[in-house]
């Protein structure tokens, strides 16, 4: 680990240790000492190493990364608390800065459930709340970011944004969510965080870029259709709309896999729910229930997706699109 508390309970960092003095770990309070040498850099060790609770490599990971964003915003002049027990709540999250700003690390996997309860805790005190998680796949050449269900949870998707530690760099990255482009894809712009500009983190500055009119690719939709086939079954509910309406594929891929700025909140497939869209159309069955059915929304830690809205605003677009197809299948 790169910090431990000294003999005046002060957090003190491997670099500025010194050699002989006497060192606990913040974590289990138990002793630690003081290694460094011509390859590795200087980091605290336990000096027993059995029964410590925080040998496990996560935990220890996300000691270090705490105390290290810690003396970042330190040292750019904010106040910062770590692990603060916040009375109304009874919570402790793991950073505050500037009594307004709470910061959760979470390395290791939580229920979504909690994830939501927790920064529902933090919000009900009056604190604006963002994640930092790890480990996330993106290409900087492509711009993919990929999460899969779990990790979108700690997008802050009012602002658009996420935020993810690399452990490789040790840095922290903000990542401007652009847009989601089905599966587990989306198109997301990085950055260092600049923890000068606190205020920055909390709030919506997307760069300015517009991406009009996505549409996913022939490729990407035929590799989805097969996907789709590869179940063996016509009951699939993408190719049963295809089957009964004798759709072919090269309409489908030319005409569908719209990709609307509202795709972000929703987990289906753009093919799926647009070709469950035509079903609805066609048939004239297009009561609300059965709309909001054909959705699967994705979950935000603090924010509640308003899945009829967002139906009802989709079903209007892709209407609209749908109507402008013209000519649209072999039966016409
Ligand atoms: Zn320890």
């Amino acid at each position: 680990m790169l910090f431990a508390k000294n003999e005046s309970n002060q957090i003190v960092s491997a670099q500025h240790a010194q050699r002989k003095a006497f060192y606990i770990c913040p974590y289990c309070r138990s002793q630690v000492i003081l290694k460094s040498g011509a390859v590795t850099i200087p980091h605290f060790a336990h000096l027993k190493k059995r029964n410590i609770a925080c040998n496990n490599v996560e935990t220890i990971e996300h000691h270090d990364v705490k105390y290290m964003i810690a003396s970042h915003f330190k040292e750019t002049g904010h106040h910062v608390q770590i692990e603060p027990f916040i009375k109304k709540c009874h919570q402790y999250p793991d950073l505050i800065i500037n009594h307004k700003f709470a910061i959760e690390l979470q390395f290791s996997k939580i229920t979504i459930q909690n994830i939501k309860k927790r920064s529902q805790g933090l919000i009900s005190c009056g604190l604006k709340v963002i994640w930092i998680t790890k480990g996330i796949q993106y290409n900087d050449k492509t711009k993919i970011l990929k999460l899969n269900k779990y990790e979108r949870t700690y997008i802050d998707v009012l602002n658009q944004q996420l935020f993810v530690w690399d452990s490789a760099t040790m840095q922290l990255f903000k990542y401007h969510i652009i847009q989601f482009l089905g599966g587990s894809n989306y198109i997301a712009l990085r950055e260092i965080v600049d923890y000068q500009l606190i205020d920055d983190l909390f709030k919506r500055n997307l760069p300015e870029i517009e991406f009009k009119n996505l549409k996913l690719t022939s490729q990407a939709i035929q590799q989805y259709l097969k996907r789709c086939r590869s179940s063996h079954s016509v009951l699939q509910p993408s190719l049963s709309v295809i089957y009964n309406y004798r759709l072919s594929e090269s309409w489908v891929c030319s005409h569908l896999g719209i990709v609307y700025p509202e795709q972000l909140y929703i987990q289906s497939h753009p093919v799926y729910w647009q070709l469950q869209l035509i079903k609805m159309i066609r048939t004239q069955d297009t009561d609300t229930e059965q709309l909001s059915k054909v959705f699967k929304f994705n979950q935000f830690y603090a924010y509640e997706v308003d899945a009829f809205d967002i139906a009802c605003t989709l079903f209007k677009k892709f209407k609209n699109s749908y109507r402008l197809m013209g000519c649209n299948d072999v039966q016409n």
